[in-house]
């Protein structure tokens, strides 16, 4: 199997990889060195997706029909596929997304894996018996949910797509898939994989382009579940376009706290804040954007982590010695730099280099201290390395500061007392707690998911086992 350089992405449509209907295109650049080119995808329009929706719906069937160990078979052989190219795609998503390779590689090893967990869960897509009184047999057998449509961000390009296409393919559903325009090409390497090991036209279509193809996606009425990760804005349009008869999994955007408590280790809570903060160059859903430190130690703990934040080469994440690759996009860059600018009474504790554009969407960690819970810096996702510092005075105060956002994805808790950490886990309105480890990273076989403005409620899981509830559907069968 060999991995050829690809310049040109295409939609995969009934079986086919062709062009837009339009024949329009786009173009995605090096972050890194805006002038170097990296892919041209098609621009689809909502007629591309009425095609590929419809293609799927009339003939996923087939599919759906598999023995489980066919799917799985296909989903481990993908993931082999993935693995072999794992190295190649690696250098294609940094140069696609602004990644270092570290982290680029950490996620192309992760797409297979999560591969072949999903097609282990479609051995275990067991039901249930009922006793009855008048012996005869009540019973419960889980089916696919029908055309599943997929809509996905850029921060994690294969893994988030894999976390999707994976437990879907595995139930024997139908999928639409629309990657995000900043990475097309992660998309398109994804679903070559699985179409190679033998994914189905009728069973998976891919439809690159802008928000028209998904909100063209999710007002279709033949798709039956949608599955979203992105922004909090996007997935409220999405929540308010669906029809009531559709399942919908949203996961959303954070405002992650991690707290200090007087007795932390502060070397390896300035670690693990650093880490949180500025791994992806803050990129992360669950990145670590709040610090909320207890008086005593603020000034030991800000010393610690504006050392490690200095410490980062902020560069091309090819280039040897990168540890902190380019912002993905000029949204984000103006994002950055629009919470650079308006500080509203914070302090910037790093140095205000010149922010000028030139080679790239750079962007060097930024700290700011003298930050009001209710202040933007505080409350609103800015997706890039900014980490705002709040002092409390009590561990109440602090778990008030935490929960005091729209957001519960990810919160974190420094402490050596672990009564304290559990009473946290209970205290804290997150999805994910984390006790002397980062907001970031999580294990690919546990669930995930948040509450509050970070996820549906309904459908929250989007990893480990529970969620395959989301891809299939009980009946309840009396004999
Ligand atoms: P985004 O702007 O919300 O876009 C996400 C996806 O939605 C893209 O594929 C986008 O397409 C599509 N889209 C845009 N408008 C749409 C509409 N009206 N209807 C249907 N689909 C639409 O998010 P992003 O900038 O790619 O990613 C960053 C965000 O994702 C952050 O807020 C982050 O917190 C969140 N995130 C959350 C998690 C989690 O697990 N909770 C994980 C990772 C990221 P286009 O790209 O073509 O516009």
């Amino acid at each position: 199997m060999t991995h050829t350089e690809l310049t040109t992405a295409r939609n995969f449509v009934g079986g086919e990889w062709a062009g837009s209907r339009s024949d329009k295109t786009f173009d995605r650049h090096n972050p890194a060195h805006l002038d170097e080119h990296v892919v041209t995808a098609p621009d689809s329009t909502s007629a591309d997706v009425e095609e590929a929706v419809g293609h799927v719906s009339e003939n996923y069937h087939a599919w759906a029909d598999t023995a489980p160990e066919v799917r799985a078979d296909v989903l481990i052989r993908a993931a082999d596929i993935l693995a072999q190219r794992a190295d190649d795609i690696a250098e294609e998503l940094v140069r696609e997304e602004g990644k270092t390779l570290a982290e680029a590689r950490m996620e192309t090893r992760r797409t297979p894996q999560n591969l072949r967990y999903y097609a282990g869960e479609s051995l275990r897509l067991t039901g249930s018996t009922y006793p009855t009184a008048d012996g005869s047999w009540v019973l419960t057998s889980r089916s696919p949910v029908g055309v599943v449509a997929a809509i996905t961000p850029w921060n994690f390009p294969l893994n988030i797509p894999s976390r999707k296409l994976g437990p879907a393919l595995a139930a024997g559903n139908g999928v639409v898939f629309k990657p995000s325009e900043v990475t097309p090409l992660s998309g398109q390497r994804l679903v070559e994989a699985l179409v190679e090991a033998g994914v189905p036209g009728g069973a998976l279509a891919l439809v690159h382009g802008h928000g028209e193809v998904g909100r063209a996606m999710v007002s279709d009425p033949r798709v039956a579940a949608v599955t979203f990760t992105g922004s909090t804005a996007v997935g409220e349009a999405i929540h308010s376009a669906v029809s009531v008869s559709v399942r919908c999994q949203l996961e959303m955007g954070g405002k992650n706290a991690f707290v200090v408590l007087e007795d932390a280790d502060l070397d390896k809570a300035a670690d693990i804040i650093a880490k949180g903060a500025f791994g992806l160059s803050g990129q992360a859903c669950t990145g670590t954007s709040r610090v909320v430190v207890h008086e005593s130690v603020a000034d030991c703990v800000l010393d610690r982590v504006l050392e490690r934040a200095q410490a980062h080469v902020v560069g091309d994440g090819l280039v040897a010695g990168t540890t902190m690759g380019p912002l993905a996009n000029r949204a984000q860059w103006d994002k950055y730099q629009e919470f650079l600018q308006d500080r509203s009474g914070a302090r910037l504790e790093t140095p205000l280099r010149e922010q000028k554009l030139t080679d790239g969407y750079y962007a060097r960690p930024a700290i700011f201290t003298s930050v009001g819970p209710t202040d933007r810096l505080a409350q609103e996702e800015i997706f890039g390395p900014v980490l705002s510092f709040l002092t409390v005075g009590s561990y109440d105060e602090a778990v008030d500061v935490v929960n005091g956002t729209p957001y519960g994805l990810s919160a974190g808790i420094a402490t050596r007392d672990m009564g304290r950490a559990m009473q946290f886990s209970r205290d804290v309105e997150a999805g994910v707690v984390k006790v002397n480890q980062a907001t970031t990273g999580m294990a690919m076989n546990a669930p995930f998911g948040g509450v509050k403005m970070s996820s549906t409620q309904t459908h929250k899981e989007q990893a480990g086992d529970t969620m395959m509830h989301f891809y299939t559907t009980d009946k309840t069968i009396y004999i």
